[in-house]
């Protein structure tokens, strides 16, 4: 089994390209952004509670993100693969993702980092901002606190997995299709 974790700064096309991914290899893709606006769309508790910090351009807390992760993984034993988009956002996170896939027998065989600069992402987010419905990505304060939660808080989990040699950088500029050719060709080199 493949598990992959897509990387990189809000943006920077994980969503998209994860999707992508999922149907070519018949990997199950988990979003955890996606699962928190799932919640968030059908009133649940734990939607409101996450809304609480999505709305400030924070991380919803571990405890809470772990658990619904953790969720969606014990819902589907039998998937060749999975791409984790969104998730681990921070080290202890890659901590538990590590144990819940070594509790299977398993474990991530790559990273892989969108790379994107500041003011490409931010430009992208405004724009996806006129049809996402998303209050996060509408104000520029909000997208520049994501920015730095990613970097101060995020990012640290590319170097937790560099450590073996398992986290990959790709370049997240230009066409759909030529990224995902990128990202294919690397998957498919496993
Ligand atoms: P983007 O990658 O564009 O920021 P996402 O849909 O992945 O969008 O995430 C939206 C928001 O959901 C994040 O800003 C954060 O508040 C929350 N979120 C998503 N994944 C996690 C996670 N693994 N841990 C904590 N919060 C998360």
């Amino acid at each position: 089994m493949i598990n992959i974790i897509l990387f990189g700064p809000p943006g920077s096309g994980k969503g998209t390209q994860a999707q992508k991914l999922a149907d070519k290899f018949n990997f199950l893709h988990i979003s955890t952004g996606d699962l928190f606006r799932a919640e968030i769309g059908n009133k649940t508790e734990l939607g409101q509670e996450a809304m609480s910090y999505i709305s400030k351009g924070l991380l919803v807390p571990d405890e809470i993100t772990i658990g619904m992760l953790r969720k969606k993984v014990e819902e589907n034993p039998d998937v060749e693969g999975i791409i984790f988009d969104g998730f681990p956002r921070n080290v202890l996170q890659a901590e538990a993702l590590d144990e819940l896939l070594a509790e299977r027998d398993q474990q991530i065989s790559a990273l892989i980092a969108l790379d994107v600069d500041d003011e490409e992402i931010i430009g992208r987010i405004l724009e996806r901002s006129k049809t996402s419905g998303r209050s996060d990505d509408a104000d520029v304060d909000i997208i520049k606190n994501r920015i730095n939660v990613y970097k101060g808080e995020t990012a640290p989990v590319f170097d937790y997995y560099l450590e073996d040699e398992r986290s990959h950088t790709v370049h997240g500029v230009g066409s759909i299709e030529e990224i995902f050719t990128r990202l294919s060709d690397l998957i498919s080199a496993l």
